[in-house]
């Protein structure tokens, strides 16, 4: 199964902090091994991290990250980069060729994105070609590639986990 890791741009850490937790959260949820974000912001590397050792997994958050080198060395070992935007290709005629692929680097905006990297990106792809949110577009795209497997998926170590109910919220911690 194709692996995908996030790379987070145009972070602002004022604005956008909550959002950016949330990419990252949507991520680890959704099948994705971790995220790269370009910008300093250790209180978005706390958050999530500290849902990692409550919640399990293997999920990694790394800040300060600098994008172009972080593509370039992604590319260096064999990755491919994948842009999400509304410009791009529709997802439901990439998906295909995307889910052949062994690593995945998926980008994803906060304001407006760098416009050399539409050209630097092996794909760019739409989820729909209307305006919407990173969080949006990152959990239809992980959904259509893993084919719903995510939801099937475990996260070892963690010391909680939910047992789901159809009424009431039953939680078990070790
Ligand atoms: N105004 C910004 C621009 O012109 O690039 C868009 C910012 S949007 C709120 C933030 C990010 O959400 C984008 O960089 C892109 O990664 C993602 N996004 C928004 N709509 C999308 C769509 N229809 N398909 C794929 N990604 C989308």
């Amino acid at each position: 199964m194709v692996s995908v890791v996030i790379l987070r741009l145009g972070h602002r850490p004022q604005r956008d902090q909550r959002v950016t937790t949330h990419v990252g959260l949507t991520a680890r949820a959704l099948g994705a091994e971790g995220m790269y974000l370009a910008g300093k912001d250790q209180s978005v590397v706390a958050s999530i991290s500290d849902v990692v050792s409550r919640w399990g997994g293997a999920f990694f958050v790394t800040d300060g990250v600098s994008w172009r080198r972080c593509i370039n060395s992604w590319k260096d070992s064999g990755g491919r980069v994948v842009h999400l935007t509304m410009y791009g290709e529709p997802l439901p005629v990439m998906e295909e060729t995307i889910r052949r692929l062994d690593r995945v680097l998926l980008v994803v905006g906060a304001e407006k994105v760098p416009g050399d990297l539409f050209g630097i990106a092996d794909y760019n792809v739409a989820v729909t070609s209307q305006p919407h949110s990173e969080i949006a577009s990152l959990a239809v795209f992980l959904d259509r590639i893993f084919q719903g497997e995510e939801f099937s998926r475990e996260f070892p170590g963690g010391t909680i986990r939910v047992v789901p109910s159809r009424a009431g919220k039953i939680a078990e911690e070790t």
